[in-house]
């Protein structure tokens, strides 16, 4: 890459959540294998972030890159409407095998806010076929769903971009987010303000939609199965769809296939993406009940009124198979407890550093919550000179590195993190 390709890329090419007139610096990678990143002056960099939480399974990895060949010599892509073929329906059996029993109805769509917005969408239809006038949601503080406009909706109103797009997004109701800790024991009422609210608005409430156990964008926190028990017996008792948003937690990040198995509960309705295809291709899928997709289809629409131009795209399905294939051989549930345990030796001794107000750790995620917001430009560049790849944001250095990642390569960024928080420069105060 030239110097002028980056001019150009500076000039007219948005980055996500970036200004077009004063945009931080992007750095240049031209290939990636297995845990690293190549920049294009040659310097590898190990990768503590799986892009985003969807490369598990490591960077161009042969069987996922034969099963992107092989679906490309029959076909890159095909219309869904009155169309099917192999790679989808291979992928939504193994969807249907892999999730809670009740699951078995699966929505294709293109990215988890797509699959957020199908999922509240199947919410409202539900209910409109039922001839109820439910049009409200039930979520959680400090939650992130995504960045369209339905998902946007029940962000965290603080930290999101509610104020932003105030007066346009519909207002849904927002329980105080968990405190009680994903390791502590349970407190009962800790869900008192979720039961508040749920009792009040129960005759409105279409759905609860929630990420189970780790709320990511909005604070990286890990919060108590016993809440999100708590929170499926009050959809129970009170007839409240549960959506399920496991777009960042599923396909075993967090030490369970998904995060709602820590819990033992199944939602009516799951979102998955990002890790759905190895983190090769953009998919997400939304899965509900055999009860809430016939209720849908027996409302007046007839149908479920949703279906984008790539839906089931035959490469990605492809690709998606071939990535839940490998995560059923079942070598995943060591690697993520190998990381746990080595993520958990190297952070959580950092609780008592000046710098750091919380550290924790569940399954392959490992988070220093620090004092201070980070000084972006700074922190990214010192990262890139220790030869590694962590992108925090706010006060949140954290790490979801690939299930593949081996130990000198984890500690190379454990002790990356280290040595920034002895590094007072790469922080802001106010
Ligand atoms: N839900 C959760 C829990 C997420 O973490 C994200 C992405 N960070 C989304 C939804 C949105 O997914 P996408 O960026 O693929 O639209």
């Amino acid at each position: 890459m030239t110097p002028s390709d980056l001019a150009f890329d500076r000039q007219h090419i948005w980055h996500p959540y970036t200004s077009m007139t004063d945009p931080l610096p992007c750095y240049p990678v031209v290939a990636a294998s297995g845990s690293r990143l190549q920049l294009s002056d040659g310097r590898q960099l190990v990768d503590g972030m799986s892009s985003w939480w969807a490369a598990i399974h490591g960077y161009n990895h042969p069987r996922l890159n034969q099963a992107l060949q092989t679906q490309i010599g029959q076909m890159s892509h095909v219309m869904f409407g009155g169309i099917t073929h192999p790679a989808a329906i291979a992928l939504c059996r193994q969807l249907v095998g892999m999730t809670a029993e009740p699951l078995e109805c699966v929505f294709l769509a293109d990215s988890g806010s797509v699959a957020v917005e199908v999922a509240m969408k199947m919410a409202l239809q539900y209910w409109q076929a039922r001839g109820a006038k439910r049009q409200q949601f039930l979520t959680l503080r400090n939650g992130y769903h995504g960045d369209t406009f339905a998902a946007m909706s029940v962000c965290d109103p603080q930290n999101s971009m509610h104020s932003l797009y105030q007066g346009y997004l519909p207002s849904h109701h927002f329980a105080d987010a968990p405190q009680c800790r994903f390791e502590d024991n349970w407190q009962p009422d800790d869900a008192d303000s979720f039961t508040r609210l749920i009792e009040q608005h129960k005759n409105s409430l279409a759905a609860v939609i929630l990420e189970p156990i780790v709320q990511g964008a909005g604070g990286m926190r890990f919060y108590h199965p016993g809440y999100l028990q708590r929170v499926r017996e009050l959809c129970d008792q009170h007839g409240v769809l549960l959506i399920a948003d496991e777009i960042a937690t599923g396909f075993g990040r967090t030490g369970k296939l998904f995060a709602c198995d820590h819990a033992g509960i199944a939602p009516d309705i799951l979102c998955v993406g990002k890790a759905l295809t190895g983190g090769t291709m953009t998919l997400s899928a939304t899965l509900t009940t055999r009860a809430v997709a016939e209720t849908i289809s027996n409302g007046a629409a007839g149908c479920f009124m949703h279906g984008p131009t790539f839906m089931g795209n035959p490469l990605a399905c492809a690709v998606a198979s071939e990535s839940l294939a490998m995560l059923a051989e079942n070598h995943w549930p060591a690697q993520v407890a190998a990381i746990e345990q080595q993520l958990r030796a190297a952070l959580l001794p950092l609780r008592d550093h000046p710098q750091v107000a919380d550290a924790r750790v569940l399954g392959a995620i490992g988070v220093i919550e620090c004092r201070h917001p980070v000084n972006m430009a700074a922190i990214q560049q010192f990262f890139v000179e220790q030869g590694v790849w962590i992108r925090p944001f706010g006060r949140l250095i954290y790490l979801m590195p690939p299930y593949v990642i081996d130990a000198q390569a984890l500690q190379q960024l454990t002790d990356a993190i280290i040595a920034a928080l002895d590094r007072p420069a790469l922080f802001q105060y106010q």
